[in-house]
Order: structure tokens, then C-alpha cells, then sequence
């Protein structure tokens, strides 16, 4: 149980107590890791207590997050309250027509957006919930026009905290923000650009005592984490080859390195499946220091540009951990355009699944990287679906109707498209068409 906060900065290593109201080190600002590193479990009974959670009514069972929590050493069951809306408990879904359009024999998808609110920020939010509530907090905040904010808007209701969300004025996505304002989120735009905005927030945080549960939040990575173990668990921990997942701040990436490393540590996965990061073209710096020889400094994108915003990021702060994942694992790291994301999207929704635009990258991804012989067409693939297909209407309904531009003007092709068809009050010629356009008769 005794977990603490670690500098990830090898140079300094300084180590501080879990109830430290701290998001970097102190010392030298380097990032902070939440880790028991004295941890030791008996894999088979830990794996046995697990199923059986999936039988119980109590809270903290049905959260497929807290189910897993002998590793969150955090968490003390006798001290803390658990804010949760019974996150996780995500499907595993096998898709044979993504798998064919990547060339692949097979596909299976660990669909993030059947979260409470939609993504897989409420794993990571349910456990930074429950920090601030045990440290006292009675309010919190986050930069953020996406979906962080429409999770922990829901998280910090549940609790009775208040939320509050900074946002660059005149930079809204209203699919994600209107959540935010539904569950009653202090909202405030502020005249500056995303990054001000962040150094803004964390003089006020410490002026003020409001809590951050930025990405930069040690606490929602261990929450993150367990979607790797809830997938595992659900495959009865038949490792794969490969676990492909878009990069934004690269929070998601980190977290999910951190607990297979956990598990196999441990003893209850044998290796440990390669990591696939995939960024947008014009918002990759990630994509750029992986494939930079020297990888002397981390260079950051000024303007990035996707129509999937909740990739859009151009300096992701979680790097450092990022890198050691995706080398530790033998990982890569793989870019694709907006007409490639676009297209994937429609593909995974013609598999009845559907998704956002940033989760879709995955998908393009792979089908790269399967094309340049890096994932062979036998692997054994899961890809991370991060977000819910209702989270951006507007670009679905752009895109199927042959609308969408990119950010810089050019139009994306509506390669899969699905136009809706005006059609005369007249029965006749209405069966004449669905004839024609289906072919099917019964
Ligand atoms: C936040 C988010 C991402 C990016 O995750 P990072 O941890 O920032 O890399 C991708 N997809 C969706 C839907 C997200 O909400
Ligand atoms: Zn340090």
C-alpha cells in the first residue's frame, strides 16, 4: 500500500509523500510517478479476486477501475471515499471489416467511449476524483475544450466538488463542451492561447488551493492503467502482439506502458505487447523525435492542426514517459493524414461500432504500418477506441455528406460515404429505390 510520488528525473529521484499537493517535482519539474515499487501479489489469486468482482453489487467491484485495486497503491479502502460512475467495464470487440481494411487476419477493439461520459478520461478521472476528495479539495480544475472536461465536470458533480474549466476564448468544440455545462462546470474563457491558459491555471491553483487534475495528474495515469488490465482479464490474459492507441498528451500511452510493465513484473503476463502510437500528420511531434536519430531535443509543433481536437496537441507534456514505454516495449510510432483518420472512422463505423475522430487514428494507423511490414497480417492486434461516436456529429454528417475540410481548407474525400436521400411521398417509386439501391427482396 505504501505508494509514493517519484521524480521520473533519474538525476534527481527525490521522492514525496502521496498526500503532497504536487503535479511536477518541486525540485527540478520534472514529471511525478505514483507507484508502490515494493508491490508483490499471488498472480492467480489476484486474477480469481478479480473475476469474482464482476459477480458483486458493491461499488468499488462494478468500477472497472477500482476492481483492479491491489494496483493502485494509492488507494487505502479504509481512508478513501470513491468518486465513481462505475467507469470501464468496456467491451472487447472483434472486428473482421477494420481488420480486412487494414489487411489484417483479425482485429479486436477495447472500446473506451462506452464510458460514462464517453471517453477514457473517466478512467483516469474516477481515481484524480478521489485524490481530491481525500486531500480535501473542494474544487477542481482543468484546461481543457474536450473531453477532460466533460469528465471531470461529471466526476467533481458526483462528489459534490465544483468543477471548473478554463478555456481558450473563441476555441470551443461544443459537442464536448456542452457536457461540461450540463454537469454544471464553472466555465471561463480566457483571452489568452492554450498554453498561457495552462501556466495561468497553475499560479492560480496555488494561490487559490483549487486542485488540478490536468494530464500532467500522476493519479488519473493510474487509473488509465487498469484499461490494459480489464483487457487482459477479459482476453484471460492472452497477451497481444500489439495494443495500438492514438497520441495526444500522451497520458494514455504512458499509462498503459506503466501497467503492462506492472503485470509482467508481478507475474501475471509472460512479455509484453509492443506499443503503436499513431499522431495526426500536422500535430505528430511525438512521430518526429521517435524517428529523429539523435533524439536530442523534443521539438514541439507551434500551430498543430486535426480535425481530430482531442489530438490536437502540440506539446504534449507526458513525452518523457512516453518515450520509455513505446522503447520498452519495442514499440513505434505512426502518423496519419486527415483523409486517412476520416476514412478509417467510416470503416469502424460500418462495423457498427463507431467512434471519434481521434480514435480513429488507430485504425489508420495500422493499416501503415501493416503496409510497411512492421504489424504482419497474423498479429494479434488490439486497438484502442478512446472516444464515442456522438462526441463529434458535425464532422460525421461533414463527412458522409462530402463537406469536411480540413482546418487549412482542403477537402477530405468522402471515400466511405453515406449520403441521406430526399425521396417523393410516393410508395411506389420509394420500393423502386430501396430495390435498386439494396437489391435484396422478402
Ligand atoms: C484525450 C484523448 C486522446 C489523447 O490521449 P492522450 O493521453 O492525450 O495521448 C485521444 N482520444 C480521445 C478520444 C481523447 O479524449
Ligand atoms: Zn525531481
Amino acid at each position: 500500500m505504501p505508494s509514493q510520488l517519484h521524480c521520473l528525473n533519474s538525476a534527481c529521484g527525490a521522492v514525496y509523500a502521496i498526500g503532497e499537493v504536487i503535479y511536477t517535482c518541486p525540485k527540478c519539474g520534472a514529471l511525478l510517478e505514483a507507484a508502490d515499487r515494493d508491490l508483490k501479489l499471488d498472480p492467480d489469486a489476484a486474477k480469481r479476486t478479480w473475476r469474482e468482482r464482476r459477480m458483486s453489487n458493491a461499488p468499488l467491484d462494478q468500477s472497472g477501475v477500482w476492481r483492479y485495486r491491489e494496483l493502485l497503491g494509492f488507494f487505502d479502502e479504509r481512508e478513501h471515499c470513491v468518486v465513481t460512475l462505475r467507469e470501464g467495464n468496456t467491451p472487447v470487440l472483434d472486428a473482421p471489416k477494420a481488420a480486412a481494411y487494414a489487411g489484417l487476419d483479425a482485429l479486436t477493439f477495447k472500446h473506451q467511449g462506452f464510458n460514462p461520459t464517453g471517453s477514457f478520461k473517466d478512467n483516469g478521472m474516477t481515481a484524480g476524483a478521489t485524490v481530491a476528495m481525500r486531500l480535501g479539495m473542494r474544487r477542481v480544475a482543468c484546461v481543457s475544450t474536450g473531453n477532460t472536461s466533460a469528465s471531470m465536470a461529471a466526476y467533481a458533480a458526483a462528489a459534490g466538488m465544483t468543477p471548473i474549466i478554463f478555456l481558450p476564448h473563441g476555441n470551443i468544440s461544443h459537442g464536448k463542451l456542452a457536457q461540461a455545462l450540463e454537469y454544471g462546470a464553472l466555465t471561463l474563457q480566457i483571452e489568452a492561447n492554450f498554453d498561457q491558459i495552462l501556466a495561468l491555471v497553475r499560479v492560480l491553483a496555488e494561490k487559490t488551493g483549487i486542485y488540478l487534475l490536468n494530464s500532467v495528474n500522476p493519479f488519473r495515469i493510474e487509473g488509465q492503467k487498469t484499461i490494459m488490465v480489464e483487457m487482459l482479464d477479459q482476453r484471460d490474459w492472452r497477451v497481444p502482439d500489439w495494443v495500438v492507441v492514438p497520441g495526444g498528451n500522451l497520458g494514455n500511452v504512458s499509462a498503459f506502458g506503466k501497467g503492462l510493465r506492472e503485470l509482467h513484473a508481478l507475474g501475471l503476463i509472460d512479455r509484453l505487447p509492443r506499443l503503436a502510437v499513431v499522431q495526426a500528420a500536422r500535430s505528430a511531434p511525438f512521430y518526429d523525435y521517435f524517428h529523429n536519430a539523435e533524439r536530442a531535443a523534443f521539438v514541439s509543433v507551434e500551430q498543430p492542426e486535426t480535425l481530430a481536437t482531442a489530438i490536437r496537441i502540440g506539446d504534449p507534456v507526458s513525452w518523457p514517459k512516453a518515450i520509455h514505454e513505446v522503447e520498452t516495449s519495442g514499440g513505434v510510432v505512426e502518423k496519419a493524414t486527415e483523409q486517412e483518420i476520416a476514412d478509417a472512422k467510416a470503416v469502424v463505423g460500418q462495423c457498427g461500432i463507431g467512434c471519434e475522430p481521434a480514435s480513429a487514428a488507430t485504425l489508420a494507423g495500422l493499416k501503415k504500418l501493416r503496409a510497411a511490414g512492421i504489424v504482419a497480417a497474423d498479429a494479434d492486434v488490439v486497438a484502442v477506441l478512446t472516444g464515442n461516436v456522438l462526441k463529434d456529429p458535425d464532422y460525421i454528417f461533414k463527412y458522409h455528406t462530402g463537406a469536411l475540410k480540413t482546418p487549412w481548407g482542403e477537402g477530405i474525400a468522402a471515400n466511405f460515404g453515406n449520403q441521406p436521400v430526399v425521396l417523393p411521398n410516393d410508395a411506389e417509386r420509394i420500393a423502386a429505390f430501396i430495390g435498386e439501391r439494396t437489391g435484396a427482396r422478402n
